[in-house]
């Protein structure tokens, strides 16, 4: 059985839908295929959110009708018959009926979670209905029913497996299943969801629950890209072994989101990033091997606050480190670079939630300065930073760019470098041409 997922710009046109259905019906293989939202509607369903946080319910009501309007819009494109457009009909109105019954009530987190999972519900639910007209035999399978998360929001790979077997099980003669990404079930039984980007996580964790044979991600670009294509002219990677594809997602390819990596690796599911609108190209396989040595790609990774940590008592002292990075897990703050000297410490982080906590909790140890506006430039690629050549390169291409920090020998397949934003554009193109010759 094979895992297809399809991103919002594969699904968010009613002519991409029918592109969606004849990739998913080629092939004799069994598959699940696992929609995100159409493209623009999480976002839309976040301000209606938090329109409604804000007690802003003028605003949450003109976004609903807005959001709603582009649904009927959508349908009355998507359905050629007058069965399946009433039946899309339906759909639309239940689904929107919902978001202004909630508009009376007081919001909640739980509610906001309820919000966020009407994009999925819907595209699933009229993809369905666009497949039913066009005879093509599928079972529509909740998310709801096997996704879940535990207490401290991972997905519980065991019980997935369980619930999504049984009730695989029910349908032993059916071939194509349609799932929705993103949403779950929290420990409390609440609707919930996977994070932002999320679809690309359930697609893996589905595909490691039931042992698929391949993961396909389907987007609007032709695999991972050796740089950001925003910025510079870039060509497909084709193949990426899990190591380095979890640096490039982590460290800001926009392409695959960072935690669909452990699942697929973990029970060893090679991930293929293909694209909707060229389903020929080659697109990018992700396997346990790298495949071929030397640098791969490039990613950046933005709004990265920098935090020294500079005490003359560190000199020769043990158990400092220890000190420091707990005050970082009590917060639960993950840090992305870390660079030492005898007497100081730079760390990176990427969110300023709990950074006036982490600061007061620091100041005890010595002079603390924070700065913003950093850029993670990663160099990820096999065996890199055993190459001697290859360092020269890197430094010979950013030679004009003032660099905060650099992080070497953590991992042999990384380099990163930690630039100020307003610099991000000219290292990218400078390691694009140094190191790719692009
Ligand atoms: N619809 C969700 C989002 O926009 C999940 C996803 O698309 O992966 O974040
Ligand atoms: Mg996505």
């Amino acid at each position: 059985m094979k895992i297809m997922k399809f991103g919002g710009t594969s699904v968010g046109r009613p002519e991409r839908m029918h592109q969606v259905s004849q990739l998913i019906t080629a092939g004799d293989e069994s598959k699940i295929v696992v929609l995100s939202a159409l493209s623009g509607t999480t976002n839309a369903l976040v301000q209606i959110s938090d329109a409604l946080a804000a007690s802003n319910r003028a605003e949450a009501k003109q976004l609903i009708d807005k959001l709603e309007a582009h649904y009927h819009a959508f349908i009355g494109d998507l359905a050629s018959t007058e069965a399946s457009l009433q039946a899309a009909k339906a759909i639309v109105t239940e689904h929107f009926e919902f978001l202004n019954i909630i508009l009376r009530i007081s919001f909640s987190e739980a509610l906001n979670k309820d919000i966020l999972a009407q994009g999925e519900l819907l595209s699933t639910k009229l993809f369905s209905v666009y497949l039913s007209e066009k005879g093509v035999k599928h079972v529509l399978l909740p998310a709801l029913e096997f996704m879940t998360i535990d207490g401290y929001d991972e997905p519980q790979i065991g019980a997935i497996r369980v619930k999504l077997s049984q009730l695989l099980s029910t349908h032993a003669d059916d071939k194509l299943f349609i799932t929705q990404g993103y949403i779950c079930r929290n420990a409390r039984g609440e609707v919930d969801n996977l994070k932002r980007g999320g679809s690309d996580y359930s697609a893996s964790l589905i595909a490691a629950a039931i042992n698929a044979s391949v993961c396909e991600i389907w987007t609007d670009i032709d695999g991972m890209h050796n740089n950001d294509p925003r910025i510079c002219k870039t060509v497909p990677v084709e193949q990426l072994s899990f190591e380095e594809a979890a640096e490039l997602a982590y460290f800001g390819a926009k392409i695959l989101h960072p935690a669909s990596i452990w699942p697929a690796q973990h029970y060893k599911i090679p991930v293929k990033l293909l694209n909707t609108m060229e389903p020929a190209a080659k697109g990018t396989i992700i396997v346990e091997e790298a495949g071929s040595t030397g640098v791969k790609a490039v990613a950046a990774k933005d709004g990265i606050i920098s935090i020294n940590i500079r005490s003359s008592r560190m000199l020769l002292a043990y158990g400092f480190l220890r000190k420091i990075f707990e005050v970082f897990e009590k917060y639960r703050t993950s840090i992305d670079m870390v660079t030492t000297s005898e007497v100081a410490v730079s760390v990176t982080i990427d969110t300023a939630v709990n950074l006036k906590e982490i600061i007061r909790e620091l100041e005890p140890f010595g002079t603390i300065t924070v700065e913003e506006n950093f850029t993670i430039v990663s160099v990820v690629g096999n065996e890199i930073a055993e190459t001697k050549e290859f360092l020269l390169k890197l430094f010979e291409s950013i030679k004009e760019i003032p660099v905060r920090m650099v992080s070497y020998g953590g991992s042999r397949h990384n380099v990163s470098l930690l630039v100020n934003s307003t610099d991000k554009t000219t290292t990218l193109q400078a390691l694009n041409k140094g190191l790719f010759g692009l």
